[in-house]
């Protein structure tokens, strides 16, 4: 039904670990692989005298990935559960992953982190798990997968299990945010139903996990955040404000500031579709009639949130990037316009400091000389004059840029961190 919430969800884990073959079992066993494909492959795992037609299906889908030299695509599936509506997003891999990712196409809620339980915590199972939390996806299943692989032994599963929880710990989850099932994505234990081959495990299966993750916080739950488009002067009325709210919401009476302009006043009415409203929250494109401040106190580029909770001007900030055109090489130094929610400022790049796998995130090189069009890096920036902006993890509706340069978009960027003006 259409009333469920929403959940983007991420599959990350190292290759060959069993992400794809976890996806075509999550949308087989909640009936979103379309009758049509299961007679087709029913028919040809029968042919080739296979054992299963899901086993087939799943094998089949890769291999003439494989061939054709693709990663497999399980971007942007869908199924659902008694309380949510999921939708699996890009995930690390995957060509466009890191660019997805900065641009919020990406946005994940929550994600399953598949390990293969001969194998345990390998190479990638790191990484992703520092770009989950770098990214600010807090809540994570960890699926020990391939139980089959080692008959379902449950010194096995805890030996994993104890390794995995030592690095999500280290790294900064919360022991409340992270819960563990062990799995056979091939051959369907513990996904929809209990695995008769794990008598020992009698927590919720895969299913059940996703059930019950906690809601993603909503934009109206975050600090207020109102990007200026402009601002008038209304005879008889005084200064009205104009713009979107991003987050929080916005009532009549509450002292509202200005930053970067240092301005604070009392809204004393609000307006939408021309009609007075009692309250704004995410999406409404508002003007708010305001006490205390003039017409050329605050200016377009400006962001108003609650006096205590006010928008973060930064004296410098670390941004992931990634090159979308530049016809030859950015250094430190290079100073091109960033534009963030309403605002654009000049902004130096003062320093490279990492080179990254555009596909994994993986770092390539620490302290590059340059970077081109293509590349993805971590970078420290500088803006030449007072600018808002937020860390992605914190409020990522103000956390995201774009840099542009010569008439067009040379990258684009998240804040991960941010040091505030004084
Ligand atoms: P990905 O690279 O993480 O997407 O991994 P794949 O889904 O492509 O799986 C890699 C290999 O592991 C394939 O040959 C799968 O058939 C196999 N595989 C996946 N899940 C299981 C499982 O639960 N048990 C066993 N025995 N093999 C599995």
């Amino acid at each position: 039904d259409e009333d469920k919430p929403h959940l983007n969800l991420a599959l990350i884990g190292h290759v060959d670990h069993g992400k794809s073959t976890l996806v075509g079992r999550l949308l087989y066993e909640t009936g979103n692989v379309p009758e049509h494909v299961i007679e087709e492959y029913k028919k040809e795992a029968e042919e080739k005298g296979k054992s299963t037609f899901e086993f087939a299906w799943v094998m089949d889908e890769l291999s003439e990935e494989r061939e054709r030299g693709l990663t497999i695509d399980i971007a942007h599936k869908r199924f659902d559960t008694d309380s949510y509506y999921f939708t699996i997003v890009d995930c690390p891999g995957h060509r466009d992953f890191v660019k997805n990712m900065i641009t919020g196409a990406s946005q994940a809620d929550a994600a399953v982190l598949v390990v293969d339980a001969s194998e345990g915590v390998m190479p990638q199972t790191k990484e992703h798990v520092y770009l989950s939390k770098t990214l600010g996806i807090d809540q994570m299943i960890v699926a020990v997968n391939k139980m089959d692989k080692v008959d379902w032994d449950e010194n096995k599963y805890e030996q994993v299990e104890s390794e995995i929880d030592e690095l999500l710990k280290r790294i900064g989850y919360k022991p409340g945010d992270i819960q563990y099932v062990p799995i056979s994505a091939l051959e369907g234990g513990n996904i929809a139903e209990p695995a008769d081959t794990s008598p020992w495990y009698d927590g919720p299966n895969l299913l059940e996990e996703l059930d019950n993750l906690k809601k993603p916080e909503e934009p109206v739950d975050l600090p207020l955040r109102i990007p200026i488009q402009d601002v008038y002067s209304i005879s008889g009325i005084g200064t009205v404000p104009v713009g979107r709210v991003e987050t929080g919401k916005i009532k009549p009476e509450e002292e509202v500031r200005f930053e970067p302009s240092g301005k604070t006043g009392e809204v004393k009415s609000i307006e939408m579709h021309h009609e007075e409203v009692p309250e704004a929250g995410p999406g409404d494109n508002i003007g708010f009639n305001i006490r205390g401040v003039g017409k050329d106190e605050i200016q377009r580029g400006d962001v108003a949130g609650h006096t205590d909770n006010p928008p973060t001007v930064v004296d410098e900030f670390t941004a992931q990037i990634i090159v979308l055109s530049h016809p030859s090489a950015i250094t430190a130094g290079y100073t091109p316009v960033f534009h963030a929610h309403t605002s654009q400022v000049a902004c130096t790049i003062t320093e490279i400091l990492q080179k990254k796998d555009p596909k994994t995130g993986e770092v390539k090189e620490e302290n590059p000389d340059f970077i081109k069009q293509g590349d993805s890096a971590v970078v420290k920036v500088k803006p030449q004059r007072p600018l808002v902006i937020e860390k992605l993890k914190e409020i990522p509706q103000l956390g995201r840029f774009a840099i542009r340069d010569m008439g067009q978009t040379v990258a684009t960027g998240a804040v991960m961190d941010l040091k505030e003006k004084e």
